[in-house]
């Protein structure tokens, strides 16, 4: 399934089912499905099982799954007349990965690292898709960087790489936007990743049978209708298994957690010369089987 969060008439988001050019809605659809076999507490049920946050509806695990893989009474609405929002909001965890392609660590004359180089951002940095990536006051080097999102899906401590994906729940495109002078005036680069906006997510999260290989798509991104990013993650220099089980030796991984794996080469500070977003320039990200992420600048 794509899950999405969207709203209607300025109402606040709820999740939905991406089908075709409708959105399901799932809470109303459950409570509907309840209703029709006669369970009293239908609405009151459906709120638990489906509620309003993608990271809550993760947590409730198999019961939640299960519940939505048993509606038959279907509400949906056209999806033109709905305004999506990023497909989750509120990650526990929002952690990121640098430098995971070979040929981006090149271009960005860093060394290929021997383990996986870990930042972080914070909830705040989440943008809905169509809504403007504001360039902090004082920067003037704001920067593109599209890049494989992993939300995951169960509680993951010591997982094996074998086995690391069961614990993906699924997948979406991330805009791990960046301020390279902010980035680059200490060693430590979380100035130039953390304002407000600097991680447009969506349009939705496509779960493991929608994308049963994440090592196999093709990542593009366009500024102003111009190509400027091109990559695959068949060239990761750590793939999704290990990135996971790695991490989950760190820290205890939690339904909802998102991880940005990366980015393939073509960012703007790498270029010659350098290219820097304006205000006025569109970002548009595309990875296969996740859709179209586009989103304008703007000035703080
Ligand atoms: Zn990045």
């Amino acid at each position: 399934m794509k899950l999405v969060r969207f709203s209607t008439n300025g109402q606040s988001p709820r999740l939905g089912m991406l089908q075709g050019d409708r959105i399901a809605d799932l809470q109303g659809s459950l409570a509907a499905t309840l209703a029709r076999r006669g369970v009293i507490r239908a609405e009151e049920i459906a709120a638990s099982l489906v509620p309003a946050s993608t990271r809550a509806f993760l947590e409730g695990g198999p019961a939640s799954q299960e519940a939505v893989q048993s509606i038959t009474e279907w509400i949906t609405v056209p999806a033109a007349s709905a305004r999506l929002h990023a497909p989750i909001a509120d990650p526990a965890k929002f952690i990121c990965i640098g430098l995971n392609y070979r040929d981006h660590a090149e271009e960005a004359k860093q060394a290929i690292p021997k383990e996986p180089p870990i930042f972080a951002k914070w909830a705040n940095a989440i943008l809905d898709p169509g809504e403007p990536i504001l360039r902090p006051r004082g920067s003037t080097q704001l920067d593109w960087e599209v890049e494989l999102g992993v939300v995951i899906g169960r509680t993951a401590r010591f997982v094996p790489k074998e086995s690391a994906l069961d614990y993906v729940w699924g997948y979406t495109i991330i805009n791990d936007v960046s301020d390279r002078d902010f980035q680059f005036l200490t060693t430590q680069w979380m100035a130039g990743k953390i304002a407000d906006t600097h991680a447009p997510v969506g349009p939705y999260i496509a779960d493991r049978t929608e994308i049963r290989d994440p090592h196999v798509l093709d990542l593009k991104l366009w500024v102003n209708g111009k190509q400027m990013q091109t990559g695959n993650t068949r060239t990761f220099i750590f793939d999704v298994r290990y990135l996971v089980s790695y991490l989950s030796n760190i820290i205890t991984l939690s339904p909802g957690d998102l991880i940005a794996t990366g980015t393939p080469p073509g960012v703007g500070f790498a270029r010659k010369p350098p290219i820097f977003l304006q205000p006025g320039d569109t970002c548009r990200l595309e990875i296969t089987g996740l859709g179209t992420l586009e989103n304008p600048v703007k000035d703080a």
